[in-house]
């Protein structure tokens, strides 16, 4: 008899929301004005909460469903400092120097990052285990090695290779050819670190209103009116941090992102040892795969998580997702045919046309957006970044000040992704046939 696909305890939600439950509260009265309004409560909207807050400012966050909801407590959990783009697709789109100052922005708020999380003594299972980029070809191994070497040289950003033989030590797969190590990355709970954050918002005296969808924002003289299902507040700053779940409310930034569906699962806990065989060194793992997965143990080293992205936006069938991620930790792991699945979930990372993170400001609006897969360290960061620019009309970051562009015929529905996903699935079997 084949092995159950999920577990009796079966649930449709983040595996992280057992630590840290959504909340149910109904939401408090929502105030007329407001210094600042953040609308969008994940760690782009609270880092910048917390950071105005702080400063004094009366700071209102407001969000559609429960604080969190969004991708904020539904990711992989890994961290580090680098950008999805490689530098020579930086370059080609920002020019040679542009481009090298925008990794080393990126690097450097790994930095002030970790340093937050300790300073706030955030408590969200933190662990700088370092991460594998593993090689799905030669081709990739070849890539990678050229990026290490580039890297550790230019930026000082520690990477080294490590082949077939030497990966085998560090992860029990035949999958990968070998593979980067980035041993200053790490994971972390993202459900404790936004739970950290919203707490540090509280704190500061931000108001939080949950279950309160923004329908409208309209400029008026020196105020902006934030319009919501539950009535209308004015400030004279608002700050957009709404990311992929941007609506069709704020057409002209929902032309900007590209919000593409990221399925997970976490599998029920595993025999005692088995995490501890399947990843004895405790990295995380990326692929090269054009549609990269990602493997990571839980903080407990009970159970193994797995992500990958969806041929869709939402509303897959969990079931679906848990059947086709299953085959993928099988692939990796044949040893772990018989775990069940205990949690499967989606959520949408916010992607730009130009694979970068952006902050700035367009009319009154100051907007957070588009942190393509890498936003527990950029969003948070960035947050930081926009309240800068709100308080004093200026930032010296990288990031503000570079166009937002879209692209015809988008509108906000990326109609291009289950084509391009397919596609680029076809590309990974036969990238691997040819190797
Ligand atoms: C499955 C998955 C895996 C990921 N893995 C990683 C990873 O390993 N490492 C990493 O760094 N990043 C990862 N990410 C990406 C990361 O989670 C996001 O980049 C980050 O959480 C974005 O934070 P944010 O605050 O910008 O947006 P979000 O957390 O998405 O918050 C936006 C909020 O705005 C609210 N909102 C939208 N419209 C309105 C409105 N009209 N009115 C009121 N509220 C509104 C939404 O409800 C939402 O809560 C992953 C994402 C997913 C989905």
């Amino acid at each position: 008899m084949s092995p159950a696909l999920l577990s009796d305890d079966f649930k449709a939600e983040p595996y992280w929301w057992e630590a840290v439950p959504q909340g149910t509260a109904e939401p408090g009265p929502l105030p007329e004005t407001a210094e600042v309004v953040v609308v969008g409560s994940g760690y782009a909207g609270l880092s910048a909460a917390i950071a105005l807050a702080r400063a004094g400012r009366s700071v209102v966050v407001i969000e559609a469903k429960s604080a969190g909801h969004g991708a904020s407590t539904r990711s992989v959990g890994m961290i580090g400092g680098r950008l999805r783009q490689s530098l020579a697709a930086l370059a080609r789109a920002f020019g040679a120097e542009r481009a090298d100052a925008l990794l080393r922005e990126t690097w450097d708020a790994y930095g002030w990052f970790r340093n937050f999380i300790r300073d706030e003594r955030i408590d969200c299972d933190l662990a700088l285990t370092g991460r594998l980029i593993c090689a799905w070809t030669p081709g990739d191994m070849a890539a990678l090695d050229k990026q290490a070497d580039l890297l550790a040289t230019r930026f000082g950003i520690p990477a080294q290779m490590i082949d077939k033989a030497g990966l085998r030590a560090e992860l029990a797969t035949d999958l990968y050819h070998g593979a980067m190590v980035l041993p200053q990355d790490g994971g972390l709970d993202p459900a404790k670190y936004h739970h950290g954050l919203l707490q540090l918002a509280k704190a500061a005296g931000v108001t939080v209103i949950e279950h309160t969808a923004v329908t409208g924002i309209t400029e008026s003289g020196a105020a902006t009116r934030v319009i919501t299902e539950r009535g209308a507040l004015t400030a004279p700053e608002v700050i957009l941090a709404t990311n992929a779940y941007t609506g069709r409310e704020l057409p002209w930034y929902r032309r900007r992102v590209i919000a593409v569906g990221s399925h997970m699962i976490a599998t029920s806990p595993l025999p005692a040892g088995t995490v501890d065989r399947l990843l004895p060194a405790g990295r995380l793992i990326n692929d090269t795969r054009k549609l990269a997965y990602a493997f990571r143990a839980s903080p407990d080293r009970r159970r193994l998580l797995v992500g990958g992205r969806a041929l869709q936006v939402d509303r897959v069938d969990p079931i679906a997702i848990a059947r086709r991620l299953k085959e993928v930790m099988v692939q990796a792991f044949p040893t772990l045919a018989d775990a069940g699945v205990s949690h499967a979930w989606e959520g949408r990372v916010g992607f730009t046309f130009d694979r970068v993170p952006h902050i700035g400001r367009r009319g009154k609006l100051h907007y957070v957006l588009g942190c393509n897969g890498s936003g527990i360290v950029m969003s948070s960061y960035l947050g930081h970044r926009i309240a800068e620019m709100v308080m004093t009309g200026s930032t010296t970051s990288f990031f503000a000040g570079n166009e937002l562009p879209s692209r015809p015929y988008y509108h906000g529905i990326p109609w291009f992704m289950p084509p391009m996903t397919f596609a680029l699935s076809l590309q990974d079997r036969a990238r691997s046939w040819l190797g």
